[in-house]
Formats: C-alpha cells, structure tokens, sequence
C-alpha cells in the first residue's frame, strides 16, 4: 500500500477505525428490528461521526483527503454490512418466535365436526312437499292471523252453526283469530285463482287445547285442494293413498264417512296401526288402525262463497295434521317432545 508511510501518521485513521468498532459493538448489541434501524442511522447518518469527518476534510492535503476518504468509504461499508448481518439475524428470530408462537402442526388429526341435520318436521314436511310437486301441486300461502270469515264464513261454518265450537279457538280482542286450521288457505285460494289448480298450503295453527302427549295450542297442518272439472272421489282416494303409502309406508287403508262442514261428502282416511300391525294397542285404542288424514269433496257452499260455480267446477281438499304425521313415522309416541328442542331426541333422526 503506498498510503501506509502517512496513514500510520494520521490521527484521524485511528479515529475512523474506532468508528467502526463502537458502531459494530452498537448494532451488534441490538435486541429489535426498531433499535437497531434507530442505531444504524445515528451512527450512519447525515449527523453520525463519520459524516462530520467528511464534512471537515478540507483542512487536510489532497493526498490525505483520498486517503480519509477511501477509509470512511470502506468503514461506511463495513458499518453497513453489520447493519445488514444483524438485521437478518434479527428477522430470523423474529420468524422463529412467531411460528413458535402459532404453532400450527399439520399432523394433528381434525376436530369431527357433527353434520347438521334438519327437524324432523321439516324433513318430512318437504319430503311431503317434493311428493306433491311431482303430482303437479302448488304450495300456497296465507296469513297466520285470519278474520273469522276465512277461518270459518267462507267455510260454510256460518257464526250461529254449532260446528264452529268443535274448534277451540283462539279470539285476539281484534276480532282477528289464530288461524284454527289452514283450510282458510282453501277459500284465499280460490278467490284469488281461477281452476283448474293443484295446491297444497303446509302452515302453524293454533287451538285453544290443554298440553299433553298428543296436544298442543300450535301445530303443522297440510292443505290440499285439487279443482277440476271432473274430480272426483277415486282422485281423492287415489291421491292420499298414494301419499300415506308414500310418507308413511302404509300397506293397509282404509275410507270411513266423517262430517266436516266444507266437505260433502266427508272422510276420515285411515291407516293400519305402524305401531301394532293392526293387531291393537294403546296408540289405536285397540281398533288396529289410525286416522291420519281428514278429507271430502268441497261442499258446494264453499264454492259458491269463493264464487265459483258448483255446477261447473269439483274438487276434493284434505287437511293433514303434519306433527301427526311426523309421530308415526319416527316411531314418537308423545307429540311434545316435537317442540321441546331435545337435542337428544332431535338426534336420533
Ligand atoms: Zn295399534
């Protein structure tokens, strides 16, 4: 080195030398990325020592400058290789605490996760709606709160018949009533539709009933109405026989005559008891079977309310009492445990 005769005279070398040794010791001490970016610009920057230096180089000769001036170069580079030997070290450890900190073991086994499942009722309930679908029927809607004459005028159960007591009913201080059955759907249909026309009108109703195993105040009900012009009673029993063999598994049916004021003539349809075979029991009151759908051909009054001509026009309507129809399909003997939200009973289907 040509340099080495002046440079071992010049103070100022030692000076930068030093330089190098504390920065190194300071950023080498650094515990964070923060302190040692803030240690790095003190010592590197426009107000670090090798800056002020520089800045007051013109005292010296022209072969001097060059020598301080290729040393603070070389300590500057220095300083930085440091800078950036500490700061990936910083970062590693950095990395390594976080993944020690959220671990993530990717061969642990995943939790089970329960597949959820669907209420018994509304399983069967679009069971039976994805039955009727295919038989061409509709599902229509009405209010759950219903004036008197839906619920029972328009039904051909006039205010003074003494039918209208069979329906325990619930009156609200407007006049309005918890719909008692959702046959009121029946006449909001026919007013608004003109037949031909398949609908069904699943729903909640509400009756005026003391709690038991086979009673509540609210409850599922399926309407179904089928006009035509030529319906006649083999549709009807052709339909529902088809339905309870369909959502039930009935082998066995039987039609008994029944009086419901919208039907003429009315029906009870029945099936062979799932409970003892037909051999009777508690469930059927020993008789061997079950009633588990009340129809009839629409009584010609309800017609007329609707104003449709009776003359022209037929159908047949049933209502199902659907919680019914969820019992003995799954085998519940006491209707409460429908509603209760037992997750060990709901479990099981
Ligand atoms: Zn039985």
């Amino acid at each position: 080195m040509i340099y080495n005769v002046i440079e071992n005279d010049m103070e100022i070398l030692n000076e930068i030398d030093k330089i190098l040794e504390e920065a190194g010791s300071l950023l080498n001490s650094a515990k964070s990325r923060n302190e040692l970016d803030d240690r790095f610009r003190a010592v590197s920057g426009k107000k670090g020592r090798l800056s002020a230096i520089l800045h007051n180089i013109g005292s010296y000769s022209a072969e001097e400058k060059k020598i301080i001036g290729s040393k603070s170069n070389e300590v500057k580079n220095k300083i930085e290789a440091v800078y950036k030997n500490k700061k990936n070290e910083i970062e590693a450890i950095e990395r390594q605490n976080f993944l020690d900190k959220y671990k993530i073991d990717l061969t642990i086994p995943g939790d089970y996760m329960e597949r959820p499942h669907k209420h018994p009722i509304t399983a069967v309930l679009e069971e039976a709606v994805d039955f009727f679908s295919s038989m061409g029927f509709e599902i229509a809607e009405g209010p759950e709160i219903e004036t008197t004459y839906y619920n029972f005028d328009a039904l051909n159960i006039p205010a003074n018949h003494p039918a209208r007591d069979v329906w325990d009913t619930f009156y609200l201080l407007n006049g309005l009533v918890p719909r008692t059955h959702t046959s009121s759907v029946q006449v909001r249909t026919l007013e608004k539709k003109s037949p031909p026309f398949r609908i069904i009108a699943p729903g909640r109703c509400y009756r005026y009933e003391a709690v038991d195993a086979t009673h509540l105040f609210m409850f599922n009900q399926m309407e179904g109405l089928f006009v035509d012009k030529n319906v006649r009673l083999t549709d009807l029993k052709g339909i529902l026989e088809e339905t309870v063999k369909h959502l039930l598994g009935a082998k066995k049916t039987r039609f008994r005559p029944a009086f419901y004021p919208f039907v003429e003539p009315g029906l009870d349809l029945d099936i062979e008891c799932v409970f003892c075979g037909g051999r009777g029991c508690g469930v059927c009151k020993n008789t061997g079977w079950i009633e588990v759908i009340p129809c009839g051909m629409v009584h010609p009054n309800v017609f007329k309310y609707a104003g449709i001509d009776p003359l022209k026009f037929r159908g047949f309507a049933f209502g199902m009492g659907f919680d019914r129809i969820v019992m003995l399909k799954y085998n519940i003997n006491d209707l409460r445990l429908l509603y209760q939200g037992e997750l060990d009973i709901l479990n099981q289907f």
